[in-house]
C-alpha cells in the first residue's frame, strides 16, 4: 500500500505540471469509489475548476481546487497517471478526471479500495488525522506525549493515523528496526531515550523513503505517475526480507504477526515483545 513517501511523490510530481490547469469533469464508472459525491455531482462540480495546488497529507493526496478540494487516498494498490489525448481508455482506471487541452489524470485501481472525495471544507476527511511525521510540529516531546501511558502495542500505535499520520506497514517496521525497539513494546514502557531514537528512527526512514521515491515491492506494487518503481525497496533493512540477515548484526530477520499485520524484526536488534 502507498504509504507517506510513495504519496508525497505523486503530489511533488503533480505539483510540477497540474497547477494552473483546469479541470473539465471526470468518469466515475464505480460510484462507491467517490462516498461523498454522486457520479453526475462530481462531474459537474468539477468542470471549469483549475487546480491551484498538490500536497499531501498523511496517504491522501490534496488538490486544491478554485472552489473545492479535491483529495485522493490510493489505499491498497491505486495508481495515478497522465493520459495524453487520444490515448487509449483503462478498463481498470474507474475514476478519470479530465483536463483541459484534451489530457486526463487516471486513477487506476483494479481492486476499487481507492477513494476520491470533493468536498468544500478538507476537515470532512482530513480531519481525524494526527500529527505529520516529517513536519516542524512533530518533536520527541510530541512523540513522548503521543506514547505515555499507552498500554498499546508500539507497532498497531504507529499504525493509527489518528495519532501519526502517513506511516504504513513498510516504514513502521523500518523505523522499529532502525530505533532497536520491538513492534510489541507497550508504548508507554518506552524510557525518554528511546523516545528520542524512535523520533529520530521514523523521521530518517521517512526522509530516505521520500528522497528514493518510494518502495515497489511487486510486480503489481507502487509505481510513480510515470509508470517507474520508486527505488526504496533495495535499501529496506526488515520489511519483507524474512531469513535475510540483518545488515546491523547478521541475524536472521524474523517475520511475525502483529495485529493481523505481517511484521519484521531483528530478534537480535529488537529483543523483547
Ligand atoms: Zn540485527
Amino acid at each position: 500500500m502507498p504509504e507517506l513517501p510513495e504519496v508525497e511523490t505523486y503530489a511533488r510530481d503533480l505539483a510540477e505540471v497540474l497547477p494552473g490547469r483546469r479541470l473539465h469533469g471526470a468518469r466515475l464508472a464505480w460510484p462507491r469509489q467517490a462516498p461523498l459525491n454522486t457520479p453526475d455531482e462530481l462531474g459537474a462540480r468539477l468542470r471549469g475548476q483549475a487546480v491551484l495546488t498538490v500536497s499531501r497529507r498523511g496517504k491522501y493526496l490534496v488538490l486544491v481546487l478554485s472552489h473545492d478540494w479535491l483529495i485522493i487516498h490510493l489505499k491498497m494498490s491505486g495508481r495515478l497517471y497522465l493520459a495524453g489525448p487520444g490515448i487509449e481508455a483503462d478498463p481498470h482506471a474507474h475514476v478519470v478526471f479530465r483536463l483541459d487541452g484534451g489530457g486526463e489524470l487516471r486513477f487506476r485501481d483494479p481492486r476499487k479500495f481507492g477513494r476520491v472525495y470533493l468536498v468544500d471544507d478538507p476537515r470532512t476527511v482530513l480531519g481525524e488525522l494526527g500529527v505529520e511525521p516529517l513536519a516542524p510540529t512533530f518533536t520527541a516531546a510530541r512523540l513522548s506525549a503521543i506514547v505515555a501511558g499507552r498500554r498499546r502495542r508500539l507497532k498497531p500505535l504507529l499504525l493509527d493515523q489518528t495519532l501519526v499520520a502517513g506511516l504504513g506497514n513498510i516504514y513502521v517496521d523500518e523505523s522499529l528496526w532502525l530505533a532497536r525497539l520491538h513492534p510489541l513494546r507497550l508504548a508507554g514502557s518506552l524510557d525518554p531515550f528511546e523516545v528520542r531514537r524512535l523520533h529520530r528512527s521514523i523521521r530518517r526512514v521517512l526522509r530516505a523513503a521520500v528522497r528514493a521515491r518510494g518502495s515497489s515491492l511487486s510486480a503489481g506494487g507502487y509505481r510513480d505517475l510515470t509508470g517507474n518503481p520508486g527505488e526504496m525497496q533495495g535499501t529496506l533493512a526488515v520489511y519483507g526480507r524474512a531469513g535475510d540477515a540483518c545488515p546491523r548484526c547478521g541475524s536472521a530477520v524474523r517475520r511475525l504477526i502483529v495485529g493481523g499485520r505481517s511484521t519484521h524484526v531483528c530478534p537480535t536488534c529488537q529483543p523483547g515483545g
